[in-house]
C-alpha cells in the first residue's frame, strides 16, 4: 500500500512553519535586500536570527532533529524535510535554534559536556571542516596533518570554503595521522577551538553563504579532543555529508515554489501585444514544465527522507534528490525569470537574490558530476539495481 498522505502532526508542523516564514520572515526580506545593495552583508543580522529564534523557542519549536533526551522536538527525517521546503520559501536564511552536527552525537562524556550541549544551547558556534585546495570533490585527498605530540596532536594545513568557519567557536577538522593508511584508517575527526590557535579569512561569494578559509599553524590539539576513534576520522565526515543531502534539495523545492506562483500571478497580469503574457502557450510551457518538475522533486526529496527515517539505505535516494534538486532547482529560476522580463533581472525581486543562492546546490555537500558519479557506480557495480527504488 502507498499512503501519500502526512499526519496529522506533520500537516499542523508544516502549517506552523509556513506561517512563521510568511509572517516573520518575509517581512524582512526587503530590508536585507536593501542592506544587500548598500554593501552590507546578505540575508538576516545576527539580532533578527537571534530574535527569530527566541521566538520560535517560545512557541515551543527548537531542536527539530536534536533528540527529545536533549531537550529537542526529536522530528524524523520526513517531517525534517517539510519543514527545509518551508523554510525554502524565503531566500533569508534561517534554522530554528537547539541544533548540533549529527557527529557530534559521537562524543564522549566530557566532549559532550563541553561541545554538544553548549551547541545545542547555542552558546558556541561549530563548523565542518574537510575541504582544502587541494581536495574538494576528491576529499580522500585531504594533507591536513596531524602528529602525535606527547598527549597532544600538532596540527598544520589549510581548509577553504568552510560554512561558518568565520563565526565558529570551535571546528570539526579532518586531518591526516597516518597517511600509509590514508581515509581508510588514517584520518581522524579532532575538536578545535579557535583559542587552540587557528586562524580564519572569509571568502567573497555571489550568494548568501561566505565561507571561510582556516589556516593551522601548529595548532596543538589535546588528545582529549579526538573525536570517535582515531584513524575513523573520514567515516564521520562522510556520516556529516551524507546524514542531510536530501534536505538540500527539500530547502530548494520551496524556493522553486514561492518562485512558480510569482511566475503564475505576473504572468496573469503582464500584458504583451494586448493579451496576458500567461495567454502564450510558450509561457505557459515554461509554467507546465516547472509544475511537473516541483512535484517530481517533492517525491524524490520525501522518498529520500522516508528512507532515513526507516534507517535504511539511503544514500543511492540522497544523490538523485540532490542531483535532480540542484539541475532543476536552477532551471526553474531561470525559467521564472525569462517569465519576468526587464523585472526578473532587477534587484527589486527577490528572483535574482534565488538565482544567486540556488547555484550553490550544484556545487556543495558534492557536486552535480559527484551525485551522477555515485549513482551510476552504484548501478554499474550492482550496489542497486535499476527499478528497485520501491521494495
Ligand atoms: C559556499 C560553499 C560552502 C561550503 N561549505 C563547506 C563546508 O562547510 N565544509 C567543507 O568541508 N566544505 C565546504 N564546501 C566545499 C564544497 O563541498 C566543495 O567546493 C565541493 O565538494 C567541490 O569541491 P571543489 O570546489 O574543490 O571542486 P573540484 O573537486 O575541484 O571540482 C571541480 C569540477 O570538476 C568536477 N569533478 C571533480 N571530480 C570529478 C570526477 N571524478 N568526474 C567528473 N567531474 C569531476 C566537479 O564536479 C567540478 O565541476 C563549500 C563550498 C562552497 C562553495
Amino acid at each position: 500500500m502507498i499512503d501519500f498522505s502526512l499526519s496529522e502532526e506533520q500537516r499542523a508542523i508544516r502549517d506552523w512553519v509556513r506561517t512563521f516564514v510568511r509572517r516573520e520572515l518575509m517581512p524582512l526580506e526587503n530590508e536585507a535586500l536593501r542592506r544587500e545593495r548598500q554593501g552590507h552583508p546578505p540575508g538576516l543580522t545576527a539580532e533578527e536570527r537571534h530574535g527569530l529564534r527566541s521566538l520560535a523557542r517560545s512557541s515551543g519549536f527548537w531542536g527539530v532533529s536534536t533528540p527529545q533526551e536533549y531537550g529537542g522536538m526529536g522530528l524524523d527525517a520526513v517531517t525534517e524535510a517539510l519543514i527545509e521546503t518551508e523554510l525554502g520559501r524565503t531566500f533569508l536564511t534561517f534554522k530554528f535554534g537547539g541544533e548540533a552536527d549529527n557527529i557530534l552525537y559521537h562524543a564522549d562524556e566530557e566532549q559532550r559536556r563541553r561541545y554538544l550541549l553548549p551547541t545545542i544551547e547555542g552558546e558556541l558556534r561549530s563548523c565542518f571542516a574537510i575541504t582544502e585546495p587541494g581536495a574538494g570533490s576528491d576529499a580522500k585527498a585531504i594533507r591536513t596533518r596531524a602528529v602525535r605530540d606527547g598527549d597532544a596532536w600538532v596540527l598544520n594545513g589549510e581548509k577553504t570554503f568552510i560554512t561558518g568557519g568565520n563565526e565558529a567557536d570551535f571546528a570539526l577538522v579532518f586531518a591526516v595521522t597516518d597517511p600509509e593508511k590514508g581515509a581508510d584508517g588514517g584520518v581522524t575527526c579532532f575538536l578545535v577551538d579557535r583559542d587552540m590557535g587557528w586562524t580564519s579569512e572569509p571568502i567573497d561569494t555571489m550568494g548568501e553563504r561566505r565561507p571561510a578559509s582556516l589556516v593551522f599553524q601548529d595548532v596543538r590539539v589535546p588528545n582529549a579532543n579526538v573525536l570517535g576513534e582515531e584513524g575513523r576520522g573520514f567515516a564521520l565526515a562522510m556520516r556529516w555529508i551524507g546524514k542531510g543531502r536530501y534536505l538540500l534539495p527539500a530547502r530548494a523545492l520551496g524556493g522553486c515554489e514561492r518562485l512558480l506562483d510569482m511566475a503564475i500571478e505576473y504572468s496573469r497580469t503582464r500584458e504583451t501585444f494586448g493579451a496576458p503574457i500567461a495567454d502564450r502557450q510558450a509561457i505557459q510551457w515554461m509554467i507546465a514544465d516547472s509544475q511537473t518538475e516541483i512535484e517530481a522533486l517533492r517525491l524524490l526529496v520525501l522518498h529520500a527522507a522516508w528512507l532515513v527515517s526507516q534507517g535504511r539505505d539511503s544514500r543511492h535516494a540522497q544523490s538523485i534528490a540532490k542531483l535532480f534538486g540542484g539541475v532543476k532547482a536552477n532551471e526553474i529560476v531561470d525559467r521564472v525569470l525569462q517569465i519576468h522580463g526587464g523585472m526578473g533581472y532587477t534587484r527589486e525581486l527577490p528572483i535574482e537574490r534565488f538565482y544567486r543562492d540556488l547555484r550553490l546546490l550544484r556545487i556543495f555537500e558534492g557536486t552535480d558530476e559527484i551525485q551522477r558519479r555515485t549513482i551510476a557506480r552504484d548501478l554499474l557495480k550492482g550496489h542497486v539495481k535499476v527499478g528497485a527504488g520501491l521494495t
